[in-house]
Formats: structure tokens, C-alpha cells, sequence
């Protein structure tokens, strides 16, 4: 495992972090939606760990993460060899009271006395951190911080390139967690808002490397070729990492591994990537292959479900990725995605069942007009075939349910 110093403390940390939020199905597990094997978590974990990994980033809201987290910690004795990464649920939190009364339940639910690196989630503008100086989180932090419980504090970010710099601005942060990838340079925080955080000796962390999968899973046939074409021995994932590593303002990439072989690969590229690897040539591919990529990917949902659960029951990620598939790879197979995705489960999900309440739209890191990009989904994907399946479908329900 390669390693980058925290130029604000000199800690140690792995490039390759372990993102916990997918492992857990994400918000959906703590609905009780999806499945969530505790015990292949725990193992991955673990292995990460005996491999060098030694940043593990997760959330109060990504369901059982936290717990998981720290069973395995503790199980295994390792709390002292890692470094845990957790963030404070800002959009619950109504009041001064509930940073403490989230904090503390992270702490029983991590098994730990200290959180080693501390994140307001989701903190994307100066309102809300004029908010919370209204609560005198300044005085919170530093009393943590004296205490001992909290060793780093930061935040995550999901708004504006020009509210990232003013929030760089607005306190003295020890670090900063960012979405960026090859295809997100000029997005949110942005390259700009990766040299500026540098710029201020600050470790910069990297959330969606690979936007949700989709720049492995989901990239066109011809971005895939264009890889290949360059260099056939490594895939469109280990791409997508090396262009991060490359630059010496990133300090660690959590990647949501949820299989062995994806953790194995991955840090075969952790120890083959540094700065400035990459040749002029490659760089160009990468531009060639973020242009087929971004036109490919019409509704840019990275099926995080931070909108979910909707009130009326609308499967809003299902919906988009279903959409983005029958616009860019095959009508046929987005169609079916689609009807599979949202008609076949006790309760239907499809676009067409948005009331327009505008609930979820607050929650969306990516900022995606969700009510306007549904009622483009509903009007493409559910006309006559789908109205008659969907009318078959609520009927089987209805005859299971009486049985
Ligand atoms: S706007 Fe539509 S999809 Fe969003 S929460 Fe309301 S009903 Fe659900
Ligand atoms: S619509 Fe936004 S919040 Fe919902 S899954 Fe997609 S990216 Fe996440």
C-alpha cells in the first residue's frame, strides 16, 4: 500500500480508503430496503485492513455502516491501527442539542471514544454554516477537539465551486471531502477547489471516484474501447483511479467496495499510481472518453438514495438509471430495466406516481431537478405496453395480498 502524508499532522493514510456507504446498500438499508450481508462487510474490512488500508470513511445515515465499522474494529482488536472518518447528520439536526445527541450515538454505535476525522455532512454553502455558528459550533468543535473526541474536523461537500472556496475560508479546517473524478473536473468543488484546499496545507479527500459505479459499469461500448485502445491491461475502474492519483493534491480515494476482487484490484493500483504518472497522450484519452461519457449520461443520478424513501413510493434512482440505459445503450434493455425495476416488488416505483411534493429534491447532492427529470422519464418510458403491465401487476398484488 502507498501512503500520503496529512500535511496539517503527518498521519499516514492509505491513498486508498475504504468507503463504507455502499457496502451497507446505502440509505436504503436502514429502511429496510435491499439486502445487507454484515458478514462479508465485516471480512472486507478486515482484509483491507491486514492489506494497509487504514481510512475508513461512513455516515450516521448510511444505515448499519457505523455499527458494522465498529463490531469489526473491536472484534478484531485493530480500533488503534485505523483511522475512522464519520460525519454528523446536518439535515437532522434541528438544533444545538442534536450535534451532541448525534455525536454521542456515533460514538456507541463505532465502539470508540474519538472520532479521528470529523465531517459535517453535506455542508454545501454559507448559509448553513452561518447556521450553525448561530448554534456556536465554533465552541462545540473546540471543546471537542480539547477533549480529545474529535482529532480532525471537516466537511463534505456537494454545492457550488464559489460556496467551497468561501467555506475554505470561513474557519480553519483540517481537512476537506469532495466529489471529483476525470469526469467531474469542472463540477462542484472542481479541480479549482482541490488546489485552493491544498493550497492551504489541508489533506483533500475524494468521495465518488468512480460516480456512483457508473464509470465502470455504465460507460458506452466506445469509451470503454477508447481505454482499451491505449492500454488493454488495466480496466475503466483502475482508469478512473489513476487519474486521480496522478495529481498530488488528492490524499486518499474512498472506493465503495463491496467484493474481494474489487478490493484486490484496487490496491494493485493503489501500489502502481503516483503523481504525475500519467503521459500527455493519456490524458487525452481521458477527454475523449469524458465527452462519450457525458453524453451518455442524461440524468446524472449517482444512486446514492440520500432522496429516498419518497412518500408516495417512487424508486427515483431505479427510475433514472433505467432511463439513462435506454437512452444510451439499448431501448429495449432500459425499457425492461425499467418495468423490472419498477413494477416487479410488492409496491410500485415508477415516475408516474410523483406527486410533485419536492421532498426529495433538497436531499440531492447532485442537484438534479428530480420532479422535472421524472415527468421526462414518465413520459418516455410509460406508455401504452407499460400502462397495460402496470395494470396487471397492481391486480397480482392485489390477489397475492388477499390470500
Ligand atoms: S417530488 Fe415526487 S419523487 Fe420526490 S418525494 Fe415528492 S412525490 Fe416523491
Ligand atoms: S436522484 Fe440524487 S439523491 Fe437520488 S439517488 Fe440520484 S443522485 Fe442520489
Amino acid at each position: 500500500m502507498n501512503y500520503r502524508t496529512n500535511p496539517k499532522n503527518g498521519d499516514q493514510l492509505s491513498m486508498l480508503g475504504f468507503g463504507c456507504m455502499r457496502f451497507s446498500d446505502s440509505l436504503a438499508g436502514s429502511f429496510g430496503i435491499g439486502g445487507f450481508d454484515k458478514q462479508k462487510a465485516e471480512d472486507l474490512i478486515k482484509a483491507a485492513i491486514e492489506k494497509g488500508v487504514n481510512y475508513f470513511d461512513t455516515a450516521y445515515v448510511y444505515g448499519a455502516s457505523e455499527e458494522v465499522l465498529g463490531n469489526t474494529l473491536s472484534k478484531y482488536g485493530v480500533r488503534e491501527k485505523v483511522y475512522i472518518a464519520t460525519k454528523l447528520p446536518l439535515l437532522m439536526c434541528r438544533s444545538k442539542s442534536d450535534l451532541d445527541k448525534y455525536f454521542n450515538r456515533q460514538l456507541e454505535r463505532l465502539q470508540t471514544d474519538y472520532i479521528d476525522y470529523y465531517l459535517f455532512h453535506m455542508l454545501s454553502d454559507m448559509a448553513e454554516w452561518d447556521k450553525l455558528c448561530g448554534w456556536d459550533v465554533k465552541t462545540w468543535i473546540e471543546e471537542k477537539k480539547a477533549t480529545g473526541k474529535i482529532k480532525e474536523i471537516g466537511f463534505s461537500f456537494h454545492g457550488s465551486q464559489g460556496e467551497f472556496l468561501s467555506l475554505l475560508d470561513a474557519y480553519d479546517w483540517d481537512f476537506v471531502q469532495i466529489q471529483y473524478n476525470y469526469s467531474d473536473e469542472n463540477f462542484q468543488a472542481g479541480v479549482t477547489g482541490l488546489k485552493k484546499a491544498a493550497s492551504k496545507g489541508m489533506p483533500v479527500i475524494i468521495m465518488e471516484p468512480l460516480l456512483g459505479g457508473k464509470l465502470a459499469n455504465s460507460l458506452p461500448k466506445s469509451a470503454v474501447e477508447c481505454f482499451h485502445q491505449s492500454n488493454p491491461n488495466i480496466t475503466p475502474v483502475a482508469w478512473a483511479l489513476q487519474w486521480l492519483w496522478n495529481q498530488p493534491e488528492v490524499t486518499v480515494v474512498l472506493s465503495g467496495m463491496n467484493q474481494m476482487s474489487q478490493l484486490d484490484e484496487n490496491l494493485q493500483t493503489a501500489e502502481t499510481s503516483e503523481p504525475g504518472m500519467l503521459s500527455q497522450g493519456e490524458l487525452e484519452v481521458y477527454r475523449e472518453v469524458k465527452n462519450i461519457f457525458s453524453a451518455s449520461n442524461k440524468i446524472p443520478c449517482t444512486g446514492c438514495h440520500y432522496c429516498t424513501p419518497c412518500p408516495y413510493g417512487v424508486d427515483i434512482p431505479s427510475c433514472f438509471t433505467a432511463y439513462n440505459t435506454y437512452c444510451s445503450i439499448s431501448k429495449n434493455q432500459g425499457f425492461l430495466q425499467y418495468a423490472m425495476g419498477t413494477l416487479l416488488s410488492s409496491t410500485p416505483g415508477y415516475a408516474g406516481l410523483c406527486k410533485k411534493c419536492g421532498k426529495c429534491e433538497k436531499h440531492c447532492p447532485q442537484h438534479i431537478e428530480i420532479r422535472n427529470a421524472l415527468s421526462e422519464v414518465a413520459r418516455e418510458m410509460e406508455k401504452t405496453v407499460f400502462k397495460i403491465s402496470s395494470f396487471g401487476m397492481k391486480a397480482y398484488n392485489r390477489l397475492k395480498s388477499k390470500k
